[in-house]
């Protein structure tokens, strides 16, 4: 479900006239939906009833303030990637009690700073870094409490740079020696070994390797749960989205053809799926999903600055970069482009690029889009997940704004930096 919808001609999110909120605070913006993040979670949370289960929202998706707040009311948990991002939990009201650390380069002042707040779990990815763990807890005087990212050696089966589950990527131990290194982890006095976790991937579209992946390593859970009395089992995040066909109502014709290839996984199935295997470990269960929360719930607004004519394309420049989102370039990730003015069914193949001195700088190439004019704007779609928090400064070129919509009030969650703004601290060391 996502609020984002033609009213009246022109594009909404909820309540509130997109057109209207790209000529008051200008472009690019990006645009969240409450409701849209709300009944995400809320929707996962209902499907996983059956189970003794626990969100972490993966903050690196989208950590605006505003947006943790949200889903601390909704009573999430967090994973966190970062010491920053435990920050940010803390700040927004969240329970670092509540939160799972993730990553494989945690530092010491990071690991130190964890402690310090009481999180519930460092997810660690080697060996290495649980003995650097008991080491600083030591010193501390503190005991902390650890769980192994276990690899389950899957085939994700999504983009090669988003997956991380199969043996050749940096990400976890690998299931052959998992054993063994929980055995010798148990001997160390600094820490209490409270869970097992694993993630294959990110943007899974089909339940398969997910259903794999849990039948591999649940037997492995139950089997810690007896030695070490480990207490939870997180499966990760990774549930994809649909990138295509996302707007629920109003479909123009040139939609509805792509559609058929691209069956969403639903929270439903997603559940039912890997929800039977789980529930006999009697383990608690934790899942960290991050884009399927936000992912919907999120547009990027830009202006059309100018059409050229190639001789062999036709290219939209607007003035939304790669630096603003740069999913299209690092992933080849695709991303809907819609008209804020309602399409009336005329449209053309064409290439939407960004002002950025960089052939990457593109936001599709040789689609079939309806047709739009310099000095219009338009909405990609689904950015809502890894956009903002990804943007640079690359080319000096400031961060967009963020707003907040709920019904038909819009909030700036976050103003536009200003050129100042960026060289403030440079100017302060002339
Ligand atoms: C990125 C990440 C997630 C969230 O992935 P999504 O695809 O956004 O659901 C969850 N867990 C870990 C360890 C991650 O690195």
């Amino acid at each position: 479900m996502h609020s984002f919808h033609y009213q009246n001609g022109s594009l909404h999110c909820e309540d509130v006239d997109l057109a209207g909120l790209a000529d008051e605070h200008g472009t690019p913006a990006y645009v969240y939906s409450a409701t849209t993040i709300r009944d995400h979670y809320r929707r996962l949370d209902q499907a996983l009833a059956g189970l003794d289960h626990g969100i972490e929202y993966a903050v690196k998706a989208n950590s605006n303030l505003s947006v943790l707040k949200l889903l601390v009311d909704e009573g999430s948990g967090f994973d966190i990637v970062s010491g920053g991002e435990l920050r940010r939990v803390i700040e927004a009201g969240g329970d670092p009690g509540k939160c799972t650390f993730a990553g494989v380069g945690k530092t010491r002042e990071e690991i130190e700073y964890a402690i310090e707040k009481q999180i519930y779990c460092f997810n660690a990815e080697s060996e290495e870094e649980v003995v650097f763990i008991d080491q600083v807890a030591g010193e501390m005087g503190k005991v902390a409490p650890v769980a192994f990212r276990v690899n389950p050696n899957v085939d994700a089966k999504t983009h090669k740079y988003i997956s991380t589950g199969k043996s050749e990527n940096k990400f976890g131990v690998d299931f052959e020696v998992i054993d063994a290194a929980y055995e010798r982890a148990s001997k160390l006095v600094n820490i209490s070994l409270r869970g097992l976790q694993m993630h294959i991937g990110s943007q899974l579209t089909s339940l398969q390797p997910l259903i794999e992946a849990v039948e591999k390593v649940t037997p492995l859970a139950v089997r810690l749960k007896e030695a070490y009395g480990i207490e939870f089992f997180s499966i990760g995040g990774g549930v994809g989205i649909v990138y295509d066909p996302a707007l629920e109502s109003g479909k123009p014709d040139w939609w509805a053809a792509q559609e058929e290839e691209h069956k969403p996984l639903t929270i439903e199935q997603y559940a039912e799926g890997v929800m039977p295997v789980l529930k006999e470990s009697g383990l608690k269960i934790l899942l960290e999903p991050g884009r399927y929360i936000v992912g919907n719930a999120g547009v990027l607004l830009t202006r059309c600055l100018y059409e050229k004519k190639g001789s062999a394309k036709t290219f939209r420049i607007v003035d939304a970069g790669m630096n603003d989102l740069i999913r299209p370039a690092l992933y080849e990730g695709h991303h809907e482009i819609v008209p804020l003015n309602e399409p009336t069914g005329s449209s053309s193949s064409v290439d939407v690029v960004g002002p950025v001195c960089e052939t990457g700088d593109f936001f599709c190439q040789s689609r079939e889009l309806p047709d739009f004019v310099p000095g219009e704007a338009i909405a990609l779609l689904s950015a809502g997940a890894y956009g903002f928090v990804m943007a640079s400064n690359y080319n000096s070129r400031g961060l967009p704004v963020e707003i907040l919509v709920e019904g038909a009030e819009a909030r700036v969650i976050r103003p536009r930096q200003t050129i100042e703004d960026i060289l403030a601290s440079e100017k302060a060391a002339l």
